[in-house]
């Protein structure tokens, strides 16, 4: 029998837990340490009061990644947690009684864009034929790629999108619809790529059709179920998991190959070191000669933006706002200079709004509603307890006035959750939410690479390398980097098992 390799991994968010799974599956020695005493990084739950709260990601988009993750590990999504999908998938308010509501009916939502704009309907069947195609390029050709080579990106397929390269998805959108209101709700989904629309190429317009035709889905119990799910895959395969177990230093052996790691003043050794923390922290635990990447690298970065949020719960349950609820009623092109060109607090800001409890009666007592507010800001901002409530009451009295609902008086559960907190529980550089933005000069071999090119055997997984932020791309981070350490090693086995 082969000798398998002993693997140490850095952090226990989605991608560390992806590329524990996939290496653990592939029958080597696997060992997470994660500096907080629970897994799952920026989608931790946090429970009071009898309210339960996703700290990170709720919408659960591309069900087809997920699918393909715990078929891997041979099983099936629904042998860990239901899904439900949100109809209508959510309600973008542009001001008071006035909100959109997506029906996840392609036909009803034809006819909704028919109805706000004459001629949209057909536009927008048009728009998502063609972002289905990038969709199906993109998950087959370009977001499993390492990210190693610009040739990873060069197929006859991609070569005849080149112009949706060049091309913005505010351009390419702006240019099939005139109304406002079908910009905003087509611009919105490139917010989770963490850039502006008019920064974010027009290929990216797949995240249009996982919006619209894939949909947005709930797990029973949260995003969180799906930790708890990837945890099971990975206990069932034999990882070890230690929270609380602060890594303070990656250790480079005499031939400069990563040969241990430093928790909490104890060295493990193991024969390959995965990181899947923010990466600047990860290079800073090597000593200075070895990390690739200069402080003024990485402050010269896009990230894509950090937030601002609030969990609360109120004794009263909510009518007006959906499960998924934005708040679109001020200037996005405001917001937008506010965290990309001139980071500032914004004026007016626009705001998202989850009410999981409307759809999951787990997630709040009976009666109750758990809320949580998120409003984008820029990383790097001033972070006082004066600036989180005065904002708190900004969007409590744009909550009121748009819907009519009234919160004073009824929140029994309130905390909040900004840049310092980012920067205190996940070393996260400038309290960065998503990562790094998902710009042309930001993507794929143009981002951090996954192999350190000074380290031997010392990797890099999650939201800051490729393919980039959100849940689905830290699952297929995990599942390149997992496949990326078992081919550089092949050449062990063949020597290991001759032993
Ligand atoms: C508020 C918010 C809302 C979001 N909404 C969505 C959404 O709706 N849908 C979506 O798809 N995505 C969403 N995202 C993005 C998504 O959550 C992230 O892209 C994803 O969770 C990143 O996973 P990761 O494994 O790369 O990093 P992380 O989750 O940050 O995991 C890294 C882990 O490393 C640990 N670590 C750091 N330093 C050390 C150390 N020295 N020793 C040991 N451990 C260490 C950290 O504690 C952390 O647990 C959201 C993110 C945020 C913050």
């Amino acid at each position: 029998m082969s000798k398998k390799l002993n693997i140490g991994i850095i952090g226990a968010g989605y991608a560390s837990l992806s590329t524990a799974c996939y290496l653990a599956h592939a029958g080597h020695q696997v060992t997470m340490f994660e500096k907080n005493d629970s897994i799952g990084g920026r989608s931790r739950q946090l429970k009071a009061k009898g309210f339960t709260f996703d700290m990170g990601p709720t919408w659960y988009w591309m069900p087809d990644v997920f699918d393909r993750f715990f078929e891997d590990m041979g099983k099936k999504t629904i042998d860990y947690y239901d899904l439900h999908r949100t109809d209508p998938a959510y309600r973008v308010v542009f001001g008071k009684e006035d909100f959109m509501d997506m029906p996840t009916d392609p036909e009803a939502l034809i006819a909704l864009f028919e109805a706000e704009e004459k001629g949209a309907g057909e536009a927008l069947r048009k728009f998502l034929k063609k972002a289905e195609d990038n969709y199906n390029i993109a998950m087959k050709d370009l977001v499993y790629q390492p990210g190693l080579s610009p040739m990873e990106l060069v197929s006859w397929k991609t070569i005849s999108k080149l112009s949706l390269f060049i091309k913005t998805i505010s351009s390419d959108v702006r240019s099939r619809f005139k109304s406002h209101k079908l910009i905003s709700i087509l611009e919105f989904p490139v917010l989770f790529l963490g850039a502006k629309p008019s920064d974010t190429p027009a290929f990216y317009n797949f995240m249009n059709y996982a919006d619209m035709s894939l949909g947005t889905w709930h797990p029973k119990g949260g995003m969180f179920s799906v930790v708890q799910a990837m945890e099971k895959v990975a206990l069932e395969n034999g990882v070890s998991i230690c929270t609380s177990a602060n890594v303070e230093a990656i250790q480079v052996n005499d031939s400069g190959a990563a040969k241990g790691i430093l928790v909490d003043g104890e060295t493990v050794e193991f024969d390959v070191v995965i990181s899947g923390a923010d990466y600047a922290h990860s290079e800073s635990l090597l000593p200075e000669k070895y990390r690739v990447y200069s402080k003024k690298f990485w402050e010269s970065r896009t990230y894509a933006p950090s937030a601002l949020l609030f969990y609360v719960g109120l004794d009263k349950k909510l009518k007006n706002i959906l499960h998924h609820t934005l708040f679109f009623d001020t200037s996005f092109e405001e917001h937008a200079r506010a965290i990309y060109d001139s980071p500032d607090w914004p004026k007016e800001p626009m705001f998202y709004a989850s009410f999981p409890s409307q759809t999951d009666d787990f997630l709040a007592p009976e009666g109750h509603e758990a809320c949580i507010f998120l409003i984008p800001i820029a990383p790097g901002l001033e972070d006082t307890e004066e600036i989180r409530e005065k904002f708190f009451h900004m969007i409590m009295g744009r909550l009121k006035e748009l819907t009519g609902e009234e919160t004073d008086g009824h929140i029994v559960f309130k905390q909040s959750y900004c840049l310092k907190d980012f920067v205190k529980d996940y070393n996260s550089f400038k309290g960065n939410a998503y990562g790094l933005a998902n710009t042309l000069m930001q993507t794929a071999f143009l981002r951090p690479s996954i192999v350190s090119k000074k380290v031997k055997d010392l990797y890099f997984t999650g939201q800051l390398t490729v393919p980039g932020p959100g849940v689905p791309p830290s699952l297929i981070s995990g599942k390149i980097v997992a496949d990326k350490v078992i081919a550089d090693h092949s050449n062990y086995y063949r020597y290991a098992s001759n032993l």
